[in-house]
């Protein structure tokens, strides 16, 4: 598509904060200097054009889990949160449900100004293929993905087994078929549900494709050890994508630090789960945000990340959201191997999303960090662009019927609500010695 974007205030970058007035020109996918001639022009007259927001972590199976009945004891620690809502929900998606549930959160994803999702998937009864189907949902709909399958040893050996194969088989129709806006990482779900065996398996994955591994790591207390055991087995490096380190000791912060691993914070589901704090001084650069599948709303994300951040922390920047944000475009990027997204520099792939928001102060360069926090949202939002074509106009989706999607997802949602009642809490638990010294349900 070749269009030029005109009138809008355009924030060229989070981190620093760069804004610019005058038309914004896409050309085959990327932010050019000028449009040629022939462009259509869109008219942005009063509006507020930023980069694409990434989610760095977040699991789409969980978006039919949205009011489901719940009829257990209620859960008391991170472990029974787990065994009695997450992984028996996991058990219950057949592949269907796995497409309804990508399909609302890709769609979910869109229309709060989220281009890019980086997604942890489990569906023990569903695995082979479940990535492909993830793929193909989010692909349609028009967002931009990272995707992978979370390996776990708390079901047994053959879905072990079945989820490695799944990481490996879709890293292999990728590098068959390459596809623009998908990629994949090695999913791994915590070290306290992986064997020494798999861990190392799900490691092996990883280097032979020259992919990271995407994985929990001191969500909560139980996950003990997480980083040191995977720098001791060669799985933490600059391509590693941890999830939380809530319960990080020094010695292991250090460690995630020298090995320039990320560390995705989830701020919102910390809270909800009582899992504790995240330490998260010292990633700056690394420290992109992730939603653990409260959505995609990464205006609300990086909001709620940074009042949570000033309540211990008053001398916390404005720009603190902005840079963490960036931080995600950063990951997004050195995955794709495009190191401009997240930008509106020329040579970026045009992710961008344009909020009508005219801005009832001066919002510039200065000003941006504090309109975003206390001004802007996702409901502004009105049109999205994923490299450089349209996914959203006028706050609709492009290639996604919302009311159909919807109704679809409540038939899903009943069917999977039926199968979950009849599954009891799952029986997996970390048995005594070191934690990751575990036995399979
Ligand atoms: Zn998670």
């Amino acid at each position: 598509m070749t269009v030029t974007l005109t009138g809008a205030t355009v924030v060229e970058s989070l981190d620093p904060v760069s804004v610019a007035v005058g038309p914004l020109a896409v050309d085959q996918g990327r932010i050019v200097p000028e449009a040629p001639r022939s462009a259509g022009a869109r008219d942005c007259s009063g509006c507020v054009v930023v980069p694409g927001n990434v989610c760095a972590h977040t699991h789409l199976y969980s978006a039919l889990a949205r009011g489901m009945p719940y009829r257990l004891e209620p859960p008391e620690d991170f472990l029974q949160i787990l065994q009695r809502i997450w992984w028996r929900l996991d058990r219950a998606l057949d592949l269907d449900g796995v497409r309804s549930s990508a399909l609302v959160g890709g769609l979910d994803a869109l229309l709060s100004g989220t281009t890019t999702v980086i997604d942890h998937h489990a569906s023990p009864n569903a695995v082979d293929g479940s990535l492909d189907v993830i793929a193909d949902a989010l692909g349609g709909l028009g967002v931009r993905s990272v995707l992978c399958y979370e390996t776990s040893d708390r079901d047994g050996a053959s879905v072990t087994e079945s989820g490695l194969a799944e990481n490996r088989r879709f890293l292999t129709r990728l590098e068959r078929d390459r596809r623009p806006l998908v990629r994949g990482l090695v999913g791994a779900h915590a070290s306290f549900t992986l064997s020494d065996e798999t861990l190392r398996a799900c490691i092996e994955v990883a280097a032979d494709f020259g992919v990271g591994l995407h994985v929990h790591a001191a969500e909560d207390a139980i996950d003990v050890h997480a980083v040191e055991r995977l720098a001791a087995n060669d799985g933490l490096d600059e391509r590693t994508l941890l999830a939380h380190g809530v319960h990080l000791d020094e010695r292991e912060a250090a460690l995630v630090t020298a090995a320039d691993a990320w560390l995705a914070h989830n701020a919102r589901s910390n809270m909800n789960n009582s899992v504790g704090r995240a330490h998260i001084a010292g990633y700056d650069g690394r420290l992109p945000l992730g939603t653990d599948g409260i959505g995609s709303d990464m205006f609300e994300e990086s909001r709620t990340a940074y009042f949570r951040l000033r309540e211990d922390d008053g001398g916390a920047a404005a720009s603190w959201p902005l840079a963490r944000l960036a931080d995600g475009a950063r990951l997004a990027g050195a995955i794709f191997d495009e190191p401009l997204l997240g930008t509106l520099r020329a040579g970026a792939p045009a992710d961008l999303v344009v909020l009508d928001y005219d801005a009832p102060t001066p919002l510039d360069a200065e000003s941006v960090a504090g309109h975003w926090i206390f001004g802007l949202g996702s409901r502004f939002v009105r049109d999205v662009m994923v490299a450089g074509e349209w996914a959203v106009l006028d706050r609709k989706p492009v290639h996604g019927d919302v009311r159909q999607i919807a109704h679809d997802a409540r038939l899903e949602a009943k069917l999977l609500w039926q199968r979950l009642d009849e599954l009891g809490p799952h029986t997996f638990e970390p048995k005594g010695g070191p934690r990751w010294q575990t036995t399979a349900a």
